[in-house]
């Protein structure tokens, strides 16, 4: 990158998807833009109707970092009413942690900071592990992928209490672009880079922590909120299944519904405590994978994108 100009676009005009997309104004790619990091476009272009918004980086600079990205935000789902102020904030930052990095087309150009080079030089196969960055295991009957990266893994042992921690959890559910790009709903259900939104949102050490261990960036971890999920809950509560043999994993009384509603819903406090809420089971429409039954029905769910629980 040369002095006072950001990164060339190379030849690229449009920064998006193939059919979502801005255009690039020409001056941008001419002369770069000064002073600038990065250039983040904010668009409205028609989309997917149950898409709030989404995310990428679109052109990156020699040591991998992105230089230049776009949020989309779906008009027709933005809310700007005071009460989903703070939802709607979330959506904005969670969308932009993906900009910046957070986000399975990067995770392999990530720098290790303690040697300043990448972790990995090949684009992994989809579904492939990134050496010190993801880790996948078979566990609960299934694989599940990990960062297994060194801040963000201390981090998480920390707020889990829990020091054997293999790593954070990567989201497996969802659309393709949801799975491998968000941390797991079930372990970390109300933090920023979760796939769903909050209405009660938090913006974790863990989650800034991937980003600083992406080489490029330094986190002001002064800045996070606390994720009341899981707080100080124990190597069972991240690790385990969350109902097994009718039972509320260890450490999860105050997170996991018991089990169906036999006699219609059961209203409880909240995980923390603000509110009331009930336990809300669904029928999918097909028995769930062994690994995610949890009821007796075998096509019962509650939360689909958190391991089937919640
Ligand atoms: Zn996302």
């Amino acid at each position: 990158m040369q002095a006072g100009q950001c990164a060339r676009f190379a030849d690229r005009a449009t920064c998006g998807t193939s059919s979502e997309f801005v255009a690039i104004p020409d001056s941008f790619i001419s002369g770069g833009v000064p002073d600038a990091d990065m250039v983040l476009f904010v668009a409205s272009v028609p989309t997917d109707p149950d898409t709030n918004a989404w995310a990428l980086a679109c052109q990156t600079d020699k040591f991998g970092r992105p230089v230049a990205g776009i949020i989309n935000f779906n008009l027709n789902n933005v809310d700007v009413s005071d009460q989903t102020w703070d939802r709607q904030l979330r959506t904005a930052v969670h969308e932009t942690m993906h900009a910046l990095g957070f986000s399975s087309n990067s995770f392999n150009k990530f720098i290790d900071r303690r040697t300043g080079k990448r972790y990995s030089a090949d684009v992994p196969a989809q579904g492939q592990d990134i050496p010190g960055v993801t880790q996948s295991v078979t566990t609960r009957g299934h694989r599940v992928s990990y960062f297994v990266l060194p801040t963000a893994v201390a981090e998480a042992r920390d707020h889990f209490n829990c020091p054997t921690l293999r790593g954070l959890e990567i989201e497996d559910g969802g659309s393709p672009s949801s799975a491998g790009s968000h941390l797991e709903k079930r372990v970390f259900y109300s933090d920023v880079m979760n796939p769903q939104a909050h209405t009660a949102p938090s913006y974790s050490r863990m989650a800034l922590a991937v980003l600083h261990d992406s080489g490029w960036y330094d986190a002001d971890f002064s800045k996070a909120t606390v994720l009341k999920w899981g707080l100080r809950a124990g190597c069972p509560f991240a690790e385990d299944y969350c109902l097994a043999a009718g039972r509320v994993v260890a450490g999860g009384d105050k997170y996991f519904c018991p089990g169906p509603p036999s006699s219609g819903p059961k209203r409880r406090c909240t995980m923390d405590r603000y509110s009331v809420g009930q336990c809300g089971v669904y029928s999918w429409s097909k028995p769930l994978p062994a690994y995610y039954q949890y009821f007796p029905d075998t096509n019962k769910v509650t939360v689909a994108l958190a391991r089937a629980c919640v």
